[in-house]
């Protein structure tokens, strides 16, 4: 039997997903979409894994939670995994949930593996989402476009180990420790080491790393760096080991004013080495700005130099270098590619957004000006949660535009339009009407907003390769 062929005969009006059709000795499954919303057609013994109603000999299945767990059962690869050290990984990001199928698409050939799910605490209230649905969503992208090499599910800018805990508990297979609410903030306890070990002051590696060390460079770095590794050891002591099974844990020391030098790179990775503590990337600050949603700001001579002696670093200890707040950083993505060959994360994630955000102010001019209104009102608000560079007193009025004009505000080169849109989000869609009409254009638009979402990430790839 024939399940494709079955569902064009039982349900002619249905849009079929050829991609998806996955065959096992148990009976056959497949996406459809149908009356604007996504299915799981599911034949055979198969079925009764699944719940849903049966039409025939195929039962229909939503896309529900149990019904992604019983996917994830019946097909491995659809389940989160993680990825370790020596595969080159991209962190997506999906806010509004349409993203991920066209995220996987624009890997195909480049050797990257990806990181589907990926969520901040912040994220999550902002949306009103959870990690079990953001991992749900995922689970049925990679299904949809029949990817089997995997993906991650990553609980993104974690800050404390409780929400290190409930992040392993729905299922995330990677963790990025943010450490930046434990820098600089030595434990009382915190033990003046007095003389350091040889690891720094006579060793060979050292030397070839081109590094300088002396008592007082690290005793300086003790005192940024010392709260950072008890929560690390914490978090791995008491949430990943006890989870039993492979967790790919990033170190992220990115989101402070405290550029990361290469011997506090080095410093970081042999102190998390000597306690015996493996990271499986490291995000450093790098050299330079990394404003949300534009191009790098700074010389990218200076971020090049800088970062061919975090890589040998890195590739010093083993793990990954990860490239945070990647979105748009088109100018420095060939130099970390040839720098890091394939020892990389890169992570971007409101760029999925705003990629809806440039969908709409294209094709839904009146929408587009409601959302860029209460964007204003709230700019204030959304400012303290995010760190943005942007002077809404440079975007022209909206009603001195034309609604044809609209897609320009967010080509802007000073990006102070793209910034608004990218921190305003949760408050835009905490507006219901606001975001029914969005979530409606979502659907409505689907394909328009795939084939853009898939261009500007192949545009991000092509220059990583
Ligand atoms: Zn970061």
């Amino acid at each position: 039997m024939n399940l494709e062929h079955d569902l064009k005969k039982l349900l002619p009006w249905a849009k079929i997903y050829p991609s998806s059709l996955s065959i096992t000795p148990e009976g056959q499954a497949l996406m459809l979409h149908r009356q604007g919303k996504d299915l799981l057609a599911v034949s055979g013994s198969l079925r009764e894994l699944f719940e849903g109603t049966d039409e025939g000999e195929v039962r229909i299945c939503p896309l529900t939670h149990k019904n992604r767990l019983a996917l994830n059962y019946a097909f491995p690869h659809t389940a989160p995994r993680a990825f370790g050290r020596n595969i080159p990984t991209f962190g997506f990001g999906d806010r509004l949930g349409y993203a991920n199928p066209m995220q996987l698409a624009s890997l195909e050939g480049t050797g990257f593996l990806p990181v589907l799910a990926q969520q901040s605490m912040r994220e999550l209230s902002l949306m009103g989402r959870s990690y079990k649905q953001v991992i749900d969503t995922a689970s049925w992208a990679v299904f949809r476009q029949g990817w089997t090499q995997g993906f991650a599910a990553d609980g993104d800018h974690l800050k404390t180990l409780e929400e290190v805990k409930f992040a392993l508990a729905a299922g995330c297979t990677m963790i990025t420790l943010d450490c930046s609410l434990v820098m600089c903030l030595p434990p009382d306890c915190a033990p003046g080491r007095g003389h350091w070990p040889a690891d720094y002051l006579q060793n060979s590696a050292v030397e070839e790393l081109g590094l300088r060390f002396d008592d007082d460079i690290l005793e300086q770095l003790e005192q940024i760096y010392i709260g950072a590794f008890v929560l690390t050891r914490d978090v791995v002591e008491q949430a990943i080991k006890p989870a039993c099974r492979p967790i790919s844990l990033e170190l992220s020391v990115d989101e402070t004013e405290q550029l990361t030098s290469p011997e506090a790179h080095y410093y970081i990775a042999n102190e998390l080495r000597r306690a015996d503590v493996e990271i499986t990337s490291l995000a450093p600050r790098f050299v330079g700005e990394f404003h949300k949603a534009v191009d790098y700001i700074g010389n990218p001579d200076d971020f090049a130099a800088q970062l061919r002696r975090h890589a040998s670093i890195a590739d010093y200890f083993g793990h990954k270098l990860s490239l945070h707040s990647a979105s748009e950083k088109y100018s420095v993505f060939p130099a970390f590619a040839r720098e890091t060959r394939g020892r990389c994360h890169v992570k971007t994630s409101g760029t999925s957004w705003l990629e809806a955000v440039e969908c709409i102010a294209k094709q839904a001019p009146s929408l587009y000006r409601d959302m860029h209104a209460k964007a204003l009102e709230c700019f204030e608000d959304a400012k303290k949660l995010y760190m943005v560079h942007c002077d809404p007193g440079r975007i022209p009025a909206l009603d001195t535009l034309s609604d044809s004009q609209l897609p320009t505000l967010l080509e802007m080169s000073s990006g102070d339009s793209r910034q608004l849109m990218h921190i305003t989000y949760g408050f835009i869609l905490d507006e219901r009407d606001l975001s029914e009409r969005l979530y409606a254009f979502m659907e409505k638009h689907r394909s328009f907003y795939e084939a853009e979402a898939l261009d500007l990430y192949r545009r991000h790839l092509e220059l990583l390769k």
